[in-house]
């Protein structure tokens, strides 16, 4: 039975760390797909359709990943798309209380559906959206943080 994994995330934008997951991902699922949840309370920089375009981009090197977004819940889109897992990354111990209130309400609605974590690169572990967002702003360079298509996108929102 092949193994499809969802990997989803807000992903504005998307990152070396959530790019260093897809990738490692990628080597153990059969397939994956990279999901764009709109999460408007998280007040995005960049629209879902931006941010699916970006990761389209930055994954079309890896044959098995796909990319997707959705505005439904996350165990729902899970379902519909018989998927097993749901892939997640974590970086330090103040991903962990946000991730197992998430991962415990998904068991509490689906409990086929297993979440799976995935360490870190060390050399990620301090990278997160928010702080490229903030970073890119106020024009610093960001090139060893995002691939190039973000870095673009990132310097084109900023300059409007
Ligand atoms: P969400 O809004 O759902 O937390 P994010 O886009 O912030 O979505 O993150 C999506 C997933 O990628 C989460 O599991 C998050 O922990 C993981 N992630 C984000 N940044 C990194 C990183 N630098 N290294 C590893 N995992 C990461």
């Amino acid at each position: 039975m092949s193994k499809l994994a969802i990997c989803p995330g807000s992903f504005d934008p998307i990152t070396y760390g959530h790019l260093d997951i897809i990738q490692r991902g990628a080597r153990i699922f059969d397939e994956l797909i990279v999901v764009v949840f709109n999460n408007q309370a998280k007040n995005p920089l960049f629209s879902a359709e931006e941010r699916t375009a970006l990761i389209k981009e930055c994954t079309k090197h890896i044959p098995n990943v796909s990319v997707d977004s959705s505005a439904d819940l996350l165990i729902n889109y899970a379902q519909q798309k018989e998927a097993q897992v749901v892939l997640r990354g974590l970086r330090a111990v103040s991903d962990f209380e946000y991730e197992m209130q998430i991962t415990s309400m998904n068991r509490k609605l689906d409990d086929e559906v297993e979440t799976l974590f995935m360490m870190t690169n060390n050399q990620y572990s301090f990278l997160s959206s928010s702080i490229v967002k903030e970073v890119a702003k106020y024009g610093a360079c960001v090139s060893d943080l995002v691939p190039k298509p973000v870095e673009k996108a990132l310097i084109a929102k900023f300059s409007k």
